[in-house]
């Protein structure tokens, strides 16, 4: 699939640390998960390589923090303009190597784009404060100063979008960044980091540190330890963050973390069953249900219990599953054998406990799995209590208001939640109770540039996106002069 790039040049196969293309002493393999095929292979860097970014990172940091927020915002929107101008061939990059639709991951470079857009206008407006003096002889200040060299450590599922997010917002704010991306998915990464370098952005500014999975362990120890590293931002599961946030504890470092969640998707007898149906498989099925914030345990109200079974599993037999190359498919492979694995036990608990097959089920030849639904869930299956991550939806029952709310605030997890009323009242009371970070109220997809995006709970620190993304970046110095 990639030799049809309109750019052939895109398709990068080194890293890059300190302005320069490195092959590294050994490679390791990028796969389509639709074919099993090999795409291409990348250096598998280990901790002294990390070291070396960090180092170039640091050393650049100076001149770039020096350039005004205008200056820094002309090389973004540079960058913007050239994710937008290649955005086929990104998204043709990153449905070879992450299996997505293409259109869906055409959608996804825009919305990537749209955080280096967003960013580079916010470069303009990190403002500081002057405060009321406490006495007449002095004035007060603060100002915003970028906090240093920044490490990003992202996810497959996003291959790109999870990368502006977190590296848009550090340039703009005057930090240098080392990024690790997933060992899955390096090529859209290294995509966006040509790019990068053709906006001008400079050397150091922007490293990208590929490694498979053992050295990816390496690297996050290094990142984790070095004291030049002052910030690190991760999204990713629940169980690497928290290693991540221990092995930081040392170096005191800021940390952004975006991890897992159990999203509840909650359906009242007075919603708009068809619009629920909707905001469901749009929740549920995009990338095949691998994000974070996909519907992972569906509630629905006793009275359209079965109305909505019916009319969900009707639209859910009806989706297309394949190469994400081909016309019309709406799901595409998962990202590896064991995702696979996980859907499968998933499914056998629930049906051992209880639970009815009302579309999908099965597995499907190579790294494919039907969409599927499960009713008569309960809240003794696996599913009630752990995020799939894959293209299976349990519905449970539920009598009341507060039923429903006990059920879905159940968990450790608190990222996206989601519900479907035509109450005013019940809006409001049930938007209010859930602990969550984000709630769509009749809306399945809820994330943009330009609302802050993250989870309380165990999932996660922090907010990505809007005019809050950027504090993370910065840090406040307060000035008193006195003798006035
Ligand atoms: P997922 O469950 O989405 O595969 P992971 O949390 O396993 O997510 O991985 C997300 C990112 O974290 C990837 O870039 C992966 O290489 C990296 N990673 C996984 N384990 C570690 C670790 N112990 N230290 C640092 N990075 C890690």
């Amino acid at each position: 699939p990639l030799a049809f790039l309109n750019d052939p040049s895109l398709l990068k196969t080194d890293a890059l640390i300190d302005g320069q293309w490195v092959q590294g002493d050994s490679r390791f393999d990028v796969d389509d998960p639709a074919t099993g095929l090999k795409l291409a292979d990348v250096p598998n860097l280990g901790a002294a390589d990390a070291e070396r970014a960090v180092r170039a990172a640091n050393a650049a940091w100076p001149a770039w923090r020096a350039k005004t927020a205008k200056q820094r915002h002309a090389i973004l929107l540079k960058w913007y303009e050239l994710l937008m101008a290649h955005s086929e061939d990104l998204a043709r990059i990153m449905t070879a190597e992450q299996g997505k639709p293409f259109a869906e991951a055409k959608g996804e470079v825009g919305y990537a784009a749209s955080f280096v857009e967003w960013f580079a206008e916010e470069a303009k407006r990190a403002n500081g404060e002057t405060l009321p003096q406490f006495d007449s002889t002095r004035r007060l200040m603060v100002l915003k100063q970028p906090v240093g060299v920044c490490a990003a450590i992202t996810p497959w599922n996003f291959p790109l979008a999870m990368i502006t997010r977190k590296v848009a917002p550090a340039l703009a704010a005057g930090c240098p960044v080392v990024i690790k991306p997933a060992e899955l998915t390096p090529l859209t990464a290294l995509a966006a980091a040509e790019l990068a370098v053709r906006a001008g952005i400079p050397a150091g500014v922007l490293n990208v540190i590929t490694a498979d999975s053992a050295n990816s362990i390496a690297v996050g120890k290094l990142l984790c330890a070095s004291d030049v590293v002052r910030h690190l931002s991760f999204t990713g599961s629940t169980e690497v963050g928290r290693i991540l946030m221990a092995q930081s504890a040392p170096t005191v470092k800021k940390i952004s973390l975006e991890l897992g969640g159990n999203a509840p998707f909650i359906v009242f007898d007075d919603a708009d069953i068809d619009s629920a149906v909707e905001g469901a498989i749009a929740s549920k099925y995009r990338n095949a249900g691998q994000t974070c914030v996909c519907a992972n345990r569906i509630y629905v109200q006793d009275g359209v219990y079965e109305q909505f079974v019916q009319k969900f599993a009707a639209r859910v037999q009806a989706l297309t599953v394949g190469n994400g190359f081909e016309d019309g498919v709406v799901q595409g492979p998962l990202i590896e054998p064991a995702a696979l694995d996980k859907v499968q036990r998933h499914l056998d608990d629930a049906l051992a406990k209880g639970g009815r097959v009302v579309a999908g089920g099965a597995r499907l030849e190579g790294q494919f799995f039907q969409p599927t639904v499960v009713a008569d869930a309960n809240a003794d299956m696996l599913c009630a209590r752990e995020e799939t991550f894959g293209p299976f939806a349990p519905v449970f029952r539920f009598q009341t208001e507060q039923q429903a709310i006990d059920a879905a605030n159940d968990t450790e997890f608190g990222l996206a939640s989601y519900f479907y009323s035509r109450d005013v009242g019940r809006i409001f009371r049930v938007a209010e109770a859930l602990e969550y970070g984000m709630v769509g109220i009749n809306a399945g997809v809820i994330a943009s540039e330009h609302v802050p995006f993250g989870g309380v709970k165990q999932s996660g620190l922090g907010r990505e996106g809007s005019h809050h993304g950027m504090d993370d970046y910065l840090e406040l110095k307060y000035l008193c002069l006195g003798d006035i």
